[in-house]
């Protein structure tokens, strides 16, 4: 049975019992009465063009919340205004009306997929650490770790389910709204990848280009620092999204510093995004405020791990402008962003009296996500010559932002993705591609469709759901029986796609 991890779960519960209020709605309005319309209707459908959709319902926007419509031709937001009806391509569009809230699908910028088949049920080590050093020397961490390299074809593995572990993940991210995944630091491209969520960090993110680079640990020498500044300076690399200070010791603060030392200090600079940052204070938020440097914030797996959180009230304060959430892995960490968007707040709420709003939660991660990734350009926002990478939502239009942090992918009625729409309710099914078709499962209660595999045979890319999920569970228990002589407790069952309020 997949629960959470009991220490976890004790420190949430603290944070709920402190927390009286979800904090104030800037753009909601005193009445919470909801609109009963957007609660007991389904989003409705007029076929059209394929390719073409007039969206209508209450658009989040840079600007705030607005009552308006959104055209999509092809993967671009070709128009998004109080009305498209002069906008060449709305004539003939399929129409979607929503009584609902449509939003910029959420970027994932921090994490590690090839994890994503476990979860603290695999791996809760029942204590607490002081950096990331301290707990991969675990023996059931390293168990976990030993499992997950066998399948994914590490070393001399016989097994190879990268891909189905890779799809796993996107889903699992993809069905609550995150439209951009982050895969992992170093991995190997698969041609399977990406074929749901954008696998970000990848040349197969759908942009056309991936100026995007990740790292585990800060640069080793002062050469391997500076050929990522001048990758800055060439204009190759727009961000640079490193672990740092991850843990609460000295050795895990000690890493900006080496960060710092390295290469006259270049890559303090706007488009370095700190991961974690943990163990930072004054002094270095203070120089990343200056540097214009970025931060990337995962309090679940924090807590998990060190029972302490990245300090987001002194970021604040010293200036920093980019601050990112992300789940970092589902090991401790949330299943997705819906899932850490509450976690986020509720420590919001009981370390620093509710700090941040739900609109600045919303933009972590949506923009600011962008931003910390580089992808602010195409992604991140609904505006004109954006991506259409959007969400709709069956939640309060009234208070939408407040709304978002009470919602799961039983909310959502349709995750779109480069114009495609590929999860949603069923009522939108008719919106989605036709070819190789669809399939629908079960979604804590309701019955959703989701659109995993593909026509092209190369590449696993013609692979269900279904499928994917029993060769997940087969060979994880194949996995046990091989180890189970070793003393090995089970990997199975599989972590789950979603775990329902
Ligand atoms: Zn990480």
């Amino acid at each position: 049975m997949h629960t959470q991890g009991r220490i976890l779960s004790a420190l949430l519960a603290g944070f709920l019992s402190l927390s009286g209020c979800s904090g104030g709605d800037p753009t909601g309005g005193s009445d919470p009465a909801p609109d009963p319309g957007w609660m007991k209707n389904p989003p409705v459908i007029t076929p059209g063009a394929s390719g073409r959709f007039l969206l209508r319902g209450t658009l989040l926007l840079p600007q705030g919340p607005l009552k308006g419509e959104l055209l999509v031709e092809g993967n671009t937001l070709t128009c998004v205004a109080e009305s498209c009806a002069s906008a060449t391509g709305a004539a003939g569009a399929t129409v979607i009306e929503t009584g609902g809230v449509i939003f910029p699908g959420m970027l994932d910028g921090h994490n590690h997929g090839l994890f994503n088949i476990f979860d603290e049920a695999d791996w809760n080590p029942g204590r607490f650490y002081g950096s990331h050093n301290d707990w991969t020397s675990d023996t059931r961490y390293q168990q976990v770790l030993d499992a997950k390299q066998y399948l994914n074809k590490d070393v001399t593995s016989p097994v190879d389910l990268r891909c189905e572990i890779d799809k796993y993940a996107e889903l699992k991210a993809l069905i609550a709204g995150t439209t951009s995944f982050t895969l992992a630091p170093g991995a190997v491209e698969l041609a399977c990848y990406s074929s749901l969520a954008r696998t970000i960090d990848t040349s197969r993110n759908g942009l056309g280009t991936d100026l995007l680079r990740t790292a585990i640990s800060v640069p080793s020498t002062t050469s391997a620092a500076q050929t990522i500044c001048n990758s800055y300076a060439a204009g190759t690399c727009n961000a640079y999204a490193v672990h740092v200070g991850e843990g609460i010791n000295a050795t895990a603060r000690n890493e900006f510093a080496t960060l710092e030392s390295r290469a006259a200090g270049c890559l303090l600079a706007p488009q370095t995004s700190i991961v974690h940052g943990t163990a930072l204070g004054d002094a270095e938020f203070s120089k990343m405020a200056v540097a214009g440097m970025r931060l990337i914030w995962s309090p679940k797996s924090n807590l998990f791990l060190y029972n302490d959180t990245t300090r987001i009230d002194l970021a604040l304060k010293a200036g920093i402008k980019t601050i990112a959430l992300a789940p970092d892995w589902s090991l401790g960490g949330s299943v997705n962003l819906l899932d850490e968007l509450r976690v986020a707040n509720q420590v919001s709420q009981s370390k620093w009296n509710g700090i941040l709003s739900p609109q600045r939660l919303f933009d972590m991660v949506t923009i600011d996500a962008a931003r910390a990734l580089g992808v602010d350009g195409l992604l991140g926002s609904l505006e004109v010559g954006k991506r259409a990478d959007l969400v709709l939502a069956r939640i309060d239009p009234s208070q939408p932002y407040t709304a978002l942090l009470t919602a799961s992918p039983l909310d959502l009625d349709l995750v779109m993705v480069d114009g495609k729409p590929l999860y949603g309710t069923l009522e939108l099914k008719a919106a989605a591609p036709s070819t190789p078709g669809c399939e629908e499962l079960s979604i804590c209660g309701a019955t959703k469709f989701v659109c995993v595999a593909e026509s092209s045979t190369q590449n696993k890319l013609n692979q269900t759901y279904a499928e994917i999920v029993d060769v997940l569970r087969s060979n994880l228990s194949d996995y046990d029986t091989m180890v189970s002589s070793l003393g090995v407790q089970p990997m199975t069952p599989l972590a789950p796609l979603v775990r329902c309020p």
